[in-house]
C-alpha cells in the first residue's frame, strides 16, 4: 500500500483542528499499513505550518503557495490536489468534514474516478499483511441504528472524510519532516471565485468544550421554540446544540447541529430533548459519558442510546427540571 495523505486545512493562516486530528488517525493507520505518512498544505505564505503538521505526525508535506491560494478556491485546490495524488498515488487520503472538505472532497473523488465516503466516525485497516490492504470505512447507517462499513475495493486511493472531533491528534512531538515545495500555477480562469471569508461571531459556550450539552430537536415545535432548552442550558452551565430540523425551523444556527452531518461532541453530560435519535444526530454525541434523553414517545431509538430515559411532554418536563435544579443548585 502507498502513503497516507492528509489535506490539510488552513483559513486565514491557522490550521483547522480537524486536521490535526486526522494527522493522528493518519500515523495510526500508515504504522498499521507501514507506509510513510504525508500532508498537502495550500494556501498563500504558509510555510510556518509545516512544522505544525510535522509535529503532530506527518513525514513530508507538499507545500503550494501562491497569493491566489489565500483564500480556498474550488476549482483550483481541486484540480492542484488530483494532480498531485495522481502523480504520487497514496493509497489512502483523509480530508476534513468541514465545509471546505465537504466541497472538495467529491471533486477529487469524481476527478480521480475514485470512492469517497463521507462523515466517517472510523477508520480501519483490514488484510494489512495482504498485497491489497484495505480501508474499512465506518459511518452511521440510514434510518436504523447501522454503522456500515464500508469499503473501496479497486479503486485508489480511498477517500474518507471525517468531521472534526471525531478523531484524537497525537500529542506535539519535535521531529524532523521532508517540505517539498510544489511549483504551483494558478493560471486558470476561475468560474467560481471565493473573494472574501467573513468571521461569523458565535455567541454561547463552545459545543466541543462543553461538559454539558442540551439538544433540542423537532419536538420543540411542540413548545413554540428554543427558548426551555436554552434556559436548561444556562441553569447547568451548558451549551445549546440541536438537530437538523431544529437548524431548518431557524431555532439554532448551522454550527450547532449535532450529528454525522454537524459537531461531534463528547461532554459529560449529553440531555437529548424531543429528538428522536436518528443515528445521523446519535452519531454527534458517541463519546458522552451520560446521555439523558427525554421524549414523549416510549418506543423513540433515542432511548436505546440513552442512559437515562424520561418519557413524557417536553413542556411539563423542562419547567420541572429547570425549578428544581435552579432550588438545588446541583452542577454538573
Ligand atoms: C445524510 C444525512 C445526514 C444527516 N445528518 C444529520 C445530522 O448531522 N444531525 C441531525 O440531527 N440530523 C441529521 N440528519 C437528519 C436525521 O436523519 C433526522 O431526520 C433528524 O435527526 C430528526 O430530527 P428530530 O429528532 O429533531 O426530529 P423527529 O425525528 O421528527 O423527532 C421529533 C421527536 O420529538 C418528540 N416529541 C414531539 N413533541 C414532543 C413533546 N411535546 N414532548 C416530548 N417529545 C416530543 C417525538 O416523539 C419525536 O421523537 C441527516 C440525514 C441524512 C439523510
Amino acid at each position: 500500500m502507498n502513503e497516507v495523505w492528509v489535506i490539510a486545512e488552513q483559513r486565514l493562516g491557522k490550521l483547522m483542528s480537524v486536521s490535526l486530528e486526522l494527522l493522528g488517525k493518519g500515523t495510526e493507520l500508515a504504522r498499521q499499513l507501514k507506509v510513510g505518512l504525508a500532508a498537502v498544505l495550500l494556501g498563500d505564505k504558509v510555510r510556518a505550518l509545516s512544522r505544525q503538521l510535522v509535529c503532530y505526525g506527518a513525514d513530508r508535506v507538499y507545500l503550494g503557495e501562491d497569493p491566489r491560494l489565500r483564500l480556498y478556491q474550488s476549482e483550483v485546490y481541486a484540480d492542484l490536489v488530483a494532480k498531485l495524488v495522481d502523480t504520487h498515488k497514496p493509497g489512502i487520503v483523509l480530508i476534513g468534514a468541514t465545509s471546505i472538505g465537504r466541497d472538495l472532497a467529491p471533486r477529487i473523488a469524481a476527478k480521480l474516478k475514485t470512492g469517497l465516503t463521507a462523515h466517517c466516525v472510523e477508520l480501519r485497516i483490514v488484510n494489512e499483511d495482504t498485497e491489497k490492504p484495505q480501508l474499512v470505512q465506518v459511518v452511521p447507517g440510514w434510518g436504523g441504528s447501522l454503522m456500515v462499513n464500508i469499503a473501496c475495493p479497486v479503486r485508489r486511493p480511498q477517500i474518507a472524510t471525517v468531521s472534526p472531533g471525531v478523531m484524537t491528534k497525537c500529542d506535539w512531538e519535535e521531529r524532523e519532516g521532508e517540505i517539498i515545495t510544489l511549483a504551483v500555477d494558478v493560471q486558470q480562469e476561475l468560474r467560481v471565485e471565493t473573494l472574501e471569508m467573513v468571521h461569523e461571531e458565535r455567541t454561547g459556550a463552545a459545543l466541543e468544550e462543553a461538559e454539558v450539552v442540551v439538544a433540542g430537536g423537532w419536538g420543540l415545535l411542540s413548545a413554540g421554540g428554543f427558548e426551555l432548552v436554552e434556559e436548561l442550558a444556562k441553569v447547568l452551565g451548558g451549551a445549546v446544540a440541536g438537530t437538523r430540523p431544529a437548524v431548518d425551523s431557524g431555532w439554532i444556527p448551522e454550527h450547532r447541529m449535532v450529528g454525522q452531518s454537524g459537531k461531534t461532541v463528547s461532554p459529560k453530560l449529553f440531555i437529548s430533548v424531543g429528538a428522536s435519535g436518528a443515528p445521523q444526530f446519535t452519531a454527534g454525541f458517541l463519546k458522552a459519558k451520560v446521555v439523558l434523553a427525554i421524549d414523549q414517545n416510549p418506543n423513540a431509538p433515542i432511548f436505546d442510546v440513552a442512559d437515562i430515559g424520561l418519557v413524557g411532554d417536553l413542556c411539563d418536563i423542562l419547567p420541572c427540571l429547570v425549578t428544581e435544579l435552579k432550588e438545588t443548585g446541583l452542577r454538573i
